[in-house]
């Protein structure tokens, strides 16, 4: 058995059901799991490792519900800086074409990382780029995770039909997914409660994958108890798009296709309309709320309160590193704290509300309801913020300046009760050199089109 203490919390945030916060409080895991957490003195608990949280913030580690890591070597991508979607990922997408499973490696540990360090411990990726020949990117990123120690949800992306938004070189055939999916399922999913590997399946977007990949994707999903996501209702231009190709709204056209049960969860979710909202309450459907995406491309306000209220599950996701172009989770949440107030007013969201997302919503959406809040049974996942720091210094309530001030970096990173991060720095990643050689890559891909 392992045990770990972590001991001199100066604030443990529980996102329990009563959203409790302690002060002075202590945390014990065995074997990957939280087995006690209290105040004041902490137990002996012999034989355990002890962690000094040396005062600061304890939350549960956050959870990222939407991302593309291979877009990390396509940030601030000038062709595409000051476009709206459609017109950004047709310059974006020109970049692909050598990109190979082990580009993918790197770009995926270095997205990782970043998260890591900001804050989360689970994360979903939703990778749909496979270039002809460019070898297994799925098991690469699976990889990646394996050895940063993180908990990963691996989306099985997908493209079957010409968008005109990419070239062939990355179109599969129906079949050639579908048997992908199954072999991935297989390997890599895995369901048990404190999973650190699941898979889902992702058809990139209704423009993309056919309907008879739609179809069967939320067949198979159904069938197997996986996850299901996709973008959906972004822009105005995709609405259009969907009622001139289809001669349905998106969601009506997803709805179409059997995607419409829980473990769905879109991407962005912009534009659906009061009747939209209420059909994805009351099938318990998630969004992934990409503040910072929707903001950078001019793609307009997801409605989270209104979401919220009629049942569906609302996570917050950083979106891919192009169009965010940071993947740093707390700040993305101080972004979906924003925002909401931009739509809702001062008054529509808490820190503690912005910080449910973040962590209880985002595990809802997954369906791990082992991850998301600091009590006994669940995982041994803890972000330790530093209690104070130069954009905090001076604050009075130190919880809600994590995100009413400007987002900081974790001082420790704890998942399934082992130590990945530790006064800031990776336990076991040379991250210096990570960086070196990621950017080296990337400027390599910027190169061979220019
Ligand atoms: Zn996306």
């Amino acid at each position: 058995m392992t045990k770990l203490l972590v001991k001199n919390i100066g604030y443990l945030v529980t996102m329990d059901a009563t959203r409790a916060v302690w002060r002075d409080a202590w945390l014990l895991a065995e074997d990957g799991f939280i087995t006690a957490t209290g105040t004041g003195t902490p137990p002996a608990a012999r034989g355990a490792e002890v962690h000094d949280a040396r005062g600061g913030i304890a939350t549960p580690g956050l959870v990222n519900t939407h991302h593309h890591f291979y877009q990390t070597m396509a940030r601030a991508y000038t062709p595409g800086n000051n476009l709206p979607l459609l017109p950004w990922l047709a310059h974006m997408n020109k970049l692909w074409r050598p990109f190979t499973a082990d580009d993918l490696h790197l770009a995926s540990k270095l997205a990782m990382a970043e998260m890591m360090l900001t804050g989360c411990t689970t994360t979903s990726d939703h990778h749909y780029v496979v270039p002809r020949g460019s070898g297994d990117n799925f098991a690469a990123q699976f990889r990646a995770a394996a050895e940063l120690g993180l908990r990963f949800h691996g989306g099985r992306g997908s493209m079957d039909v010409t968008s005109g938004l990419i070239g062939d070189w990355a179109i599969q055939t129906t079949d050639e997914i579908m048997a992908d999916v199954v072999r991935l399922h297989r390997e890599f999913h895995d369901p048990a409660p404190g999973s650190f590997r699941q898979v889902f399946l992702a058809p990139c977007a209704a423009t993309s994958a056919s309907r008879e990949l739609l179809t069967l994707s939320a067949a198979y999903a159904r069938e197997h108890g996986l996850g299901l996501h996709s973008h959906c209702a972004e822009t105005v231009d995709e609405d259009k798009f969907s009622v001139e190709k289809f001669g349905r709204r998106p969601l009506e056209y997803f709805a179409d296709c059997g995607w419409d049960f829980e473990g769905v969860w879109y991407a962005h979710g912009i534009h659906f309309t009061d009747a939209e909202v209420a059909w994805l309450g009351a099938r318990k459907i998630g969004v992934s709320h990409c503040p910072y995406a929707n903001m950078r491309l001019g793609s307009g306000i997801c409605r989270v309160n209104d979401l919220q209220a009629a049942g569906a599950k609302v996570g917050i996701g950083v979106d891919g590193s192009a169009s965010n172009d940071s993947g740093h989770v707390l700040g993305e949440l101080r972004q979906a704290l924003m925002l909401c107030r931009v739509k809702y007013g001062a008054e529509s969201m808490s820190v503690l509300d912005a910080l449910a997302i973040g962590t209880t919503g985002g595990a809802a959406l997954l369906r791990r309801p082992d991850l998301g809040s600091l009590v006994p049974g669940k995982c041994a996942d803890v972000a330790i913020w530093p209690a104070v720091d130069l954009f905090s210094s001076g604050c009075e309530n130190a919880v809600d300046a994590l995100l009413l001030c400007y987002a900081r970096q974790v001082d420790s990173l704890i998942i399934g009760g082992r130590v990945r991060v530790a006064q800031g720095q990776f336990t076991g990643l040379d991250l210096p050199a990570l960086i070196a050689q990621h950017h080296a890559r990337a400027r390599q891909i910027h190169a061979a089109l220019n």
